[in-house]
């Protein structure tokens, strides 16, 4: 036995058993195969897998969304590397001094563990955080 999935002239979809596809062949060339909606014989057997088409779009477009965002990312950090000073692994002390006055204020960017970057915001340090990600490929 072999499931067909049929398609009616209007476009109605079903699915139908057959012993092999010779008999399907045959019964729809004779017009027995009716759909079982509007009862049109003209059937067809419909575009394979829609289901799989579909997945398969949907993880092409994430997949193409992942790279725009990537795009993205690299392009903030660029700006941000041609725009800010890199202080490096000082960031929360060079942050903390700009904040109370005690260093210039100026556009600076570097690394903070998690918990530096909780001390600093509750301490009412405007920090950002952002993804750095690796460029290249
Ligand atoms: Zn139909």
């Amino acid at each position: 036995m072999i499931l067909f999935e049929l398609r009616c002239a209007h476009q109605h979809h079903f699915e139908a058993w057959f012993r092999d596809g010779a008999t399907y062949d045959a019964q729809a060339a004779k017009g027995e195969i009716a759909c079982p909606v509007c009862g049109d014989c003209a059937v067809d057997k419909a575009p394979m897998a829609p289901h799989l088409a579909k997945t398969r779009g949907t993880a092409l477009d994430a997949q193409e969304a992942v790279g725009e965002m990537r795009k993205v990312l690299v392009d903030m950090k660029r700006r941000v590397q041609e725009n800010c000073e890199d202080v490096g692994e000082r960031f929360p002390e060079e942050a903390r001094k700009i904040h109370y006055g005690d260093s210039e204020a100026r556009p600076i960017y570097g690394e903070a563990t998690p918990a530096e970057a909780r001390d600093l915001e509750e301490e009412g340090v405007a920090i950002q955080r952002i993804p750095w990600v690796a460029e290249g490929n």
